[in-house]
């Protein structure tokens, strides 16, 4: 990773420089809190003319509704039209940054902070740790070069970013140097019950109704994948309108797909707009689910991917049976 180059580019702004820092479309926790969190330290180190925005509609996610930094975001029509210094955070290629992607052309410098296997390296300078469990863990060592000291607003948008994109801290990821990042945000006086249960722990009623709905068709096919099986289920505009939904709120879906036992791989299927559907795909190892998402146009981690498609139900999850053998890992084949 180019750090010294990095560096370089955030010391070298002009003093009244505009920053644009831009997240990937449909943002995470990653997403946002790495954006914001970073953005919150440059705002630290005197950066006053900065904005950070994402593709499509302005809408953050309820669960991400109380972040500290959100005064730094603006709809994406109004982004700086050629920053001084444009930050992506999270996204793996320009195409996960939509209308907004332009910018690294005319920005002046442009810098990828990513954590993606499959990332394109689309920036100048590109930090890209594949074996960082979060983006945010690229960004608070880029603060910590900067000599950024970290805050509890700074440490809570890192935080939150961390503990969604290591699912609490379960996921393979987590290794030691995570667990010593948590801790020293944890030592700037946050608090992670209050955190979690705003993140992970509240839902609409109407969501948890949906919910109830949407597992309840999850349909099981044990003999795909040689055999390590597949469950999936869908969502559509239709089961949203009828429960009075936000699209978001089918995020956490997977996490109750996904704990099937006789499955390898689980996927939600979920409508965006008619004949549109955003597929969430995770493995259990037998199956590395980047190469079906790559495959189909999408990408992500092994164990975390997606990608977005058109046709009936039918046959977009035709085509993810339809990549499953060719994507068998080595502990998948037998
Ligand atoms: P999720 O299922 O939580 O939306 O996404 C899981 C992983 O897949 C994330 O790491 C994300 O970057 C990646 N991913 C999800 N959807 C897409 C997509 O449409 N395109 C690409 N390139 N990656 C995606
Ligand atoms: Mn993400
Ligand atoms: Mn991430």
């Amino acid at each position: 990773a180019d750090w010294t180059a990095a560096v370089a580019a955030v010391r070298d702004l002009p003093a009244d420089g505009r920053v644009l820092l831009i997240c990937h479309v449909n943002p995470d926790g990653d997403a946002l809190g790495s954006m914001l969190g970073f953005g919150l330290g440059l705002r630290r180190l005197g950066v006053r003319r900065m904005q950070a925005t994402f593709p499509g509609p302005p809408e953050v996610p309820e669960p991400f509704q109380e972040l500290p930094g959100l005064d730094l975001l603006v709809p994406a029509t109004e982004a700086y039209p050629d920053p001084d210094l444009v930050i992506c955070f999270d996204a793996a290629s320009g195409s996960r940054l939509g209308e907004l992607v332009d910018r690294l052309e005319t920005a002046r410098a442009a810098l990828v902070l990513d954590h993606h296997a499959s990332n394109t390296h689309f920036g100048r300078i590109n930090l890209v740790d594949p074996h960082a469990a979060a983006t945010s863990v690229v960004a608070e060592g880029l603060l910590g070069r900067l000599g950024i000291e970290l805050d509890a607003g700074i440490a809570e948008c890192l935080y939150v970013a961390l503990s969604t994109d290591t699912g609490s801290f379960r996921f393979e990821a987590t290794t030691p140097a995570v667990h010593e990042l948590a801790a020293r945000l944890l030592a700037t006086g946050i608090r992670p019950g209050d955190i979690s249960r705003r993140v992970f722990d509240t839902r609409p009623f109407g969501a948890v109704r949906l919910f109830g709905e949407v597992l309840g068709r999850a349909r099981l096919e044990p003999a795909v994948a040689a055999g390590h099986g597949l469950v999936w289920t869908y969502a559509t505009q239709d089961d949203l309108a009828r429960h009075d939904q936000r699209p978001y709120v089918l995020e956490p879906l997977i996490d109750s797909v996904r704990c099937t036992a006789e499955a390898d791989v689980s996927c939600v299927v979920k409508e965006t707009t008619t004949g549109d559907w955003a597929v969430s795909m995770r493995s259990k190892g037998a199956v590395d689910v980047s190469r079906v998402a790559v495959a189909l146009g999408g990408g992500g981690h092994r164990f975390a991917a997606g990608f977005t498609g058109s046709g009936t139900l039918d046959e977009v999850v035709g085509r993810i049976r339809a990549e499953l053998d060719g994507a068998l890992t080595g502990a998948g084949r037998h």
